[in-house]
């Protein structure tokens, strides 16, 4: 058994096309307006919510005497009065690994502004199984043994079984065939990775959820880094975030809950 730690990686965010931004603006007369932007998200996200009002400029809409000036300014009054279709524009791209099948579970709940690509398991056949360890069993020395002597025993049967059932001899389909009735005797704590996407707004409500005490340990675990990743990259829309320890582990916390 390989002891492993859950890893998030992001691999991809959207980008502004600065000649179309540009070319828009001329469009609906707002030429010269620029943002503070710390990210192309957050640029998103204010034009986006400016061009509902036409409020990049005092005047333009003649409704609009007055602007909320800077992006952290106009992305805070979003997110206060909830205005969080908006947060949708931008999708960020994670690869999350060595996380258990526990894990994937609970996190393809999450439909909504989600999209996901996970290892297949009836076609990547195991071999050395991994695991992430409980602190509860980490914690007892008895735990832990009867965890890791159980996770051996079924990776050698993992080998065992590829060796009775010949899975090596034949063609992609048998192989396939084999490999997915052998997964049946794998434990749902087996180490796996998933690709996961999501917009903004979806991301903020899967961080709030996940990181709540309630939540299960390994999901707090993976969305305390995820949090961590974009409040770091992304420092306005995540900004309203507080961030308290519980039972060792970060809990998000916003007065502005779902928007
Ligand atoms: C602590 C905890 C314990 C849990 N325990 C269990 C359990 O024991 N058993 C179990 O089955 N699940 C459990 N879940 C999973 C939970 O029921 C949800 O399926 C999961 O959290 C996905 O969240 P969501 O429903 O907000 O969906 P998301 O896809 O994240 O959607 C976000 C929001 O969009 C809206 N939305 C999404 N889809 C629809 C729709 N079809 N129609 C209308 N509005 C929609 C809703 O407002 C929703 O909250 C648990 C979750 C947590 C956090």
């Amino acid at each position: 058994m390989r002891e492993v730690e859950p890893k998030v990686f992001l691999i991809g965010e959207t980008r502004v096309v600065p000649e179309g931004l540009e070319a828009y603006l001329k469009h609906v007369g707002a030429a010269g307006w620029s943002s503070d932007a710390a990210s192309d998200a957050e640029l998103l996200a204010e034009v986006y919510g400016r061009s509902c009002y036409r409020s990049f400029f005092p005047g333009l809409n003649p409704n609009v005497t007055r602007v909320r000036g800077s992006n952290r300014e106009h992305l805070g009054n979003i997110l206060a009065v909830g205005h969080g279709s908006v947060l949708e524009h931008s999708v960020l791209n994670f690869m999350i690994c060595d996380v258990s099948r526990v894990f994937t579970h609970e996190l393809v709940r999450h439909r909504a502004g989600t999209a996901i690509s996970q290892e297949s398991l009836r076609f990547v056949r195991l071999t050395e199984l991994g695991a992430w360890v409980p602190t509860v069993i980490r914690e007892s020395p008895e735990v832990m043994e009867v965890f890791v002597r159980t996770f051996q025993e079924m990776e050698r049967l993992q080998v065992t079984l590829a060796k009775q059932l010949d899975v090596q001899t034949g063609n992609f389909e048998r192989k396939k065939k084999l490999t997915s009735a052998m997964r049946r005797l794998a434990p749902e704590g087996v180490a796996t990775n998933i690709g996961w996407s999501a917009n903004v707004r979806a991301l903020r409500h899967v961080i709030e959820d996940r990181t709540h005490p309630g939540a299960e340990e390994e999901i707090r675990l993976v969305f305390g880094k995820v949090a961590e990743l974009v409040r770091a990259r992304y420092p306005v829309l995540f900004g309203d975030y507080e961030a308290e320890t519980v039972d060792g582990l970060l809990w998000y916390r916003t007065p502005h809950r779902k928007v």
